[in-house]
């Protein structure tokens, strides 16, 4: 007997030392489970006491095991208190243990210390069990207070945990209630051990057994009552619709959306699986695992759900039931919705946008090879007037305008869009586009809101598709190039791509890559215009370029500068004709220091050079006086970046360079930017007048644009003056200067300076 508890204890020990070390391991997770720890440890002492009081026949070492055992019960009390106050700390209440409960201890451990020299506590009386010696004690009034403060600490932990037990809201009660439980069991067990006083005290046993639950209970049982309790509210308090279902398919129970949903009351749960055919239609019940999106009803009453059916299984093999989840995701749906159709769409027209209509057009050439199609790029002449000369929303009204026309005429076989600005793109099959009626609807488009009315030039440029894997943006650069053949066009509305534009295309390709080669050969030249004054005396010339090109001979600035203008390089024939006039300027310093040389700027050079350092750097170099280089800008300078230009331009006077506005009446020459513009010589353009019937009017025109510019200090200068009439005309409107085929055509400089040195003869 003795040696079967023996070995009870020693195992004991063993398992307690192993808890005691899993629960330090785990305690970074678990505040609780260092006190469980430091518990498991205390029990130790009183077991091993116990041990050495039975495997001992010696009073000596029975009394050491006896001490152990009733001191290190105190140690116990002791780690039982901070695990209660550990276990039991909410988030509201924090317990922390009477001070006068550590003085009964520390009293009750002193008085146990002087029992040595007392005896007041206990003595040992020697009896035989199983024939050995055995010491078993008698116990006087220390042991008694002994027993009243651990009985009594003991007792006050546990209605601690009763009261917690009662306390704490109906799911978290068993976390308490196990714990109070083991407690009672255990402390039975003890007493009736201790009171009983068997010769061999069995009492351990249960201390033993309360260490190995409290671990258990503390650290790895999760109270499962709990878990379904916290389960069922999470699944009841969810938003979304949810049913479980029993093996059999049998809807078993819905939460409050769910019932709502299908519109079934607690205990009709039966009705769920045909309430939810109706509503969903068809749904496969007997698959496990799937997720539907569904849209239920259309228009403004729209509303779309995702079902997600899934099997629950206790182990890998029985499948316990399976439940279903209905999410309402109509608003997530219909952002997503109007987010993709706002990156698909243009917000002003609702027609596509420019990489919508790209991507639809490809994906539709793709997938119907058999039709052949036209890319047609629309474009409205001088669309920014519109804006200019009416207002932002009359312009805005307009582009809306133009989106409904086109959009009136096209089947579902057609792909159209806004592809920026004034500019919008169809793909249409070929039979479908209608050339004669377009022109008539064309001749005579004119928008009105109501107030203003305002005639508008559309013109449409036309590629016929013919190899369907080429880049959409480049079907539409061949639609735009034939459109650009008809821009100043004002009968003609269609123009197709051709074999000859591509030719042109071709050449320009050309000519781009040798311009470099052709500029620093000399190929590329300045020719001169003369620039006469009211007397006739020529005073300037105007640079014009010209391209001696080896194959094609003389090309005229008209058969490349606009392609130029077009792709950037302009910039490299301005640099070379402004470099040019400054070294016949410096050339001329020594013939006639007044005579200047106009130069021609591009709306490009702004986007690709500092014009300004340019040109004064220039001037510079060769040593000229800033007024002998003019400079010409056109209107379309100013349509951008406007006060940047301003800025530029301001500058460029205060240094003495003098600036020219060229083409004026050609565009739409606004009077109101001629008070903004910082420019010093009007070059009205003689052309304009030439459509006018009545010349009348147009004189009456001229007239007062020369008075106006002279009003507002800008010198006048008429250009393409190609008759004496008209010199004579404009000398009496009191035009300043002149350029035109009466005085002059272009030639290159030595005849020029020939013409000239005749002139002064
Ligand atoms: P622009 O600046 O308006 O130049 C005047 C154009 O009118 C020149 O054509 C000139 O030959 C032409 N012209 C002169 N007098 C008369 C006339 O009495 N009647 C008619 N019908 N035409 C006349 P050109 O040289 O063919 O130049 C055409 C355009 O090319 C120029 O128009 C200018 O915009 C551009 N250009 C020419 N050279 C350059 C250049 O070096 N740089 C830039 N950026 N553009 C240039
Ligand atoms: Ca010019
Ligand atoms: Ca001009």
């Amino acid at each position: 007997m003795r040696l079967t508890f023996s070995m009870i204890y020693v195992a004991m020990i063993v398992l307690l030392s192993v808890f005691v070390v899993i629960a330090h391991r785990t305690n970074k997770r678990n505040t609780v489970s260092n006190s469980v720890a430091w518990l498991d440890a205390a029990l130790i002492p009183p077991i091993l006491g116990n041990l050495i009081v039975l495997i001992s026949s010696s009073p000596v070492l029975s009394a050491i095991g006896f001490y152990t055992y009733f001191l290190g019960m105190d140690v116990v009390m002791l780690a039982m208190l901070n695990f209660t106050v550990k276990y039991c700390k909410t988030k509201n209440s924090h317990h922390c243990v009477p001070i006068a409960v550590y003085i009964a201890l520390g009293a009750d451990t002193l008085q146990m210390l002087l029992n040595p020299i007392f005896h007041h506590a206990f003595t040992l009386e020697e009896i035989v069990v199983e024939g050995r010696s055995y010491y078993r004690f008698i116990a006087y009034w220390g042991q008694t207070i002994h027993r009243v403060v651990d009985y009594s600490i003991l007792l006050g932990i546990m209605a601690i945990f009763l009261l917690m037990s009662i306390k704490m809201p109906r799911v978290y009660r068993e976390k308490y209630a196990i714990i109070l439980v083991s407690m009672v069991v255990v402390g039975i067990w003890q007493s009736f051990y201790i009171f009983s006083r068997t010769p061999i005290d069995r009492s351990m046993i249960g201390l033993g057994v309360f260490g190995i639950l409290i671990f258990y209970f503390a650290i790895f049982y999760r109270p499962l009552r709990l878990l379904d309790n916290l389960l069922a509210k999470m699944a009841s308090d969810m938003p979304q619709a949810l049913f479980f279902f029993d093996p059999n398919k049998k809807c078993i129970w819905a939460n409050d959306p769910g019932k709502t949903l299908l519109d079934i009351r607690e205990g009709f749960f039966d009705l769920a699986p045909q309430k939810l055919r109706e509503i969903f239609g068809e749904l496969e019940f007997d698959k496990e695992n799937w997720v539907k999106h569904k849209v239920i009803g259309s228009g403004e009453n729209v509303k779309h759900y995702i079902l997600d059916m899934r099997s629950v299984s206790s182990d890998k093999n029985t499948r316990s039931g399976s439940f279903l989840s209905i999410r309402d995701n109509t608003s997530e749906q219909l952002l997503l919705e109007r987010e993709k159709y706002n990156a698909t769409h243009d917000t002003l027209t609702g027609l596509y946008n420019r990489e919508m209509l790209f991507r639809s057009i490809h994906k539709k050439l793709k997938e119907d090879r058999d039709t052949v199609y036209y890319i047609v790029f629309v474009d409205v002449k001088n669309f920014k007037i519109v804006n200019d000369i009416f207002s932002n929303s009359f312009g805005d009204f307009t582009l809306k305008h133009i989106a409904n026309w086109i959009r009136a005429d096209m089947s579902p076989r057609c792909v159209y869009g806004r592809m920026g600005g004034d500019k919008f793109g169809v793909l249409i099959p070929k039979e479908e586009f209608e050339p004669d009626s377009i022109e008539r609807s064309l001749s005579n488009y004119v928008v009105t809101d109501g107030n203003i009315e305002h005639g508008l030039f559309i013109h449409l440029g036309v590629y016929e598709v013919t190899k369907t894997d080429t880049d959409v943006s480049v079907m539409f650069d061949r639609a735009h190039l034939a459109l650009s053949t008809i821009k100043d066009d004002y009968k003609t509305h269609i123009a197709y791509y051709d074999d000859e534009l591509r030719e042109k295309a071709k050449w320009n390709q050309h000519i781009s890559t040798q311009l470099q080669h052709a500029i620093s050969q000399k190929q590329v030249v300045p020719y001169l215009q003369p620039i006469v004054d009211d007397s006739g005396k020529v005073v300037g010339a105007e640079a014009l370029a010209r391209w001696n090109h080896p194959d094609r001979g003389f090309l005229s600035p008209a058969s490349f500068i606009p392609y130029f203008e077009k792709n950037g390089l302009i910039v490299e024939v301005d640099k070379h004709m402004w470099r040019s006039a400054c070294e016949i300027l410096s050339r001329w310093e020594q013939i006639d220091k007044e005579m200047f040389i106009s130069v021609n700027i591009s709306p490009k050079d702004f986007y690709f050079m500092d014009v300004k350092e340019e040109i004064h750097n220039l001037v510079e170099e060769y040593g000229i006086e800033p007024k002998r280089l003019r400079i010409e800008i056109t209107e379309t300078v100013m349509m951008n970046d406007i006060d940047e230009r301003i800025k530029i331009l301001n500058e460029l006077r205060s240094e003495g360079f003098i600036v020219e506005m060229d083409d004026f009446g050609s565009g739409y020459s606004s009077l109101n930017l001629l008070k903004d513009m910082p420019v010093d010589v009007l070059k009205i353009d003689m052309k304009f007048l030439g459509r006018s019937q009545d010349s009348g009017k147009a004189q009456t025109i001229l007239r007062n644009i020369i008075s106006l510019s002279d009003d507002l200090g800008i010198s006048s200068l008429t250009e393409g003056v190609e008759t004496k009439d008209q010199y004579h005309m404009l000398a009496d409107m009191k035009c300043k200067m002149f350029q035109g085929y009466y005085f002059a055509k272009p030639m290159p400089v030595d005849q020029f300076e020939t013409f000239i040195h005749k002139q002064a003869q």
